[in-house]
């Protein structure tokens, strides 16, 4: 599975729609300090269904929404789309996470309303997700060299694709 496309929209400082084409072979963001670049992988892992507001940078989830500035006002939501070139059986499969102000997060999957957990698993299946280690963030590689050994295996996990397992077993587990 290759992402082809990230586009955002309201998410963190890119209040105007911005369309992304990613290309083969790209690795890495380059540019001036606080123009976006942590802004945009946290985008990409947002909409992977990342959970956790802290890794957001932010105390509540809602934080993900652009704050407006001085000359711009603040917005009610936040999108963020992401177009990959195959998922499992299909094509082009587009994921989009949209958080509205006191409404939450809601998901679409080739515009079908999903839940959180069908797109963790769906990316999880194709080894990769929120978590995986091919997205590497600010801090990241300090956070792997001082990682515990369950946090190191998890990582582990995650690179060899088996992540979604656990999230099924739990499921079944429950039922
Ligand atoms: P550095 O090189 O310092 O790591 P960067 O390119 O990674 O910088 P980011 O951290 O992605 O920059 O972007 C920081 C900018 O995003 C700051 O100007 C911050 O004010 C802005 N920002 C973050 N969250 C929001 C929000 N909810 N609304 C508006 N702007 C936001
Ligand atoms: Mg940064």
């Amino acid at each position: 599975m290759q992402i082809k496309r990230l586009r955002l929209s309201g998410f963190k400082s890119f209040v105007d729609p911005a369309d992304l084409r990613i290309e083969p072979g790209l690795t890495g963001i380059v540019g001036p300090n606080g123009c976006g670049k942590s802004n945009l992988l946290e985008a990409l892992r947002w909409a992977m269904g990342e959970n956790s507001p802290k890794s957001m940078r932010g105390a509540g989830m809602e934080d993900v929404i652009f704050a407006g500035t001085a000359t711009r006002p603040q917005r009610d939501f936040a999108e963020v789309s992401i177009l990959t070139d195959e998922m499992g059986d299909e094509g082009e499969v587009e994921i989009v996470r949209r958080i509205e102000r006191g409404a939450g997060s809601a998901y679409r999957i080739n515009g079908r309303d999903v839940r959180a957990k069908d797109v963790s698993l769906a990316f999880a299946d194709a080894a990769t997700g929120a978590h995986s280690p091919a997205l590497v963030s600010q801090g990241r590689i300090g956070a792997i060299i001082s990682a515990k050994p369950a946090e190191r295996r998890a990582m582990l996990e995650e690179a060899a694709g088996i992540a979604g397992l656990h999230v099924r077993r739990k499921d079944a587990e429950q039922k």
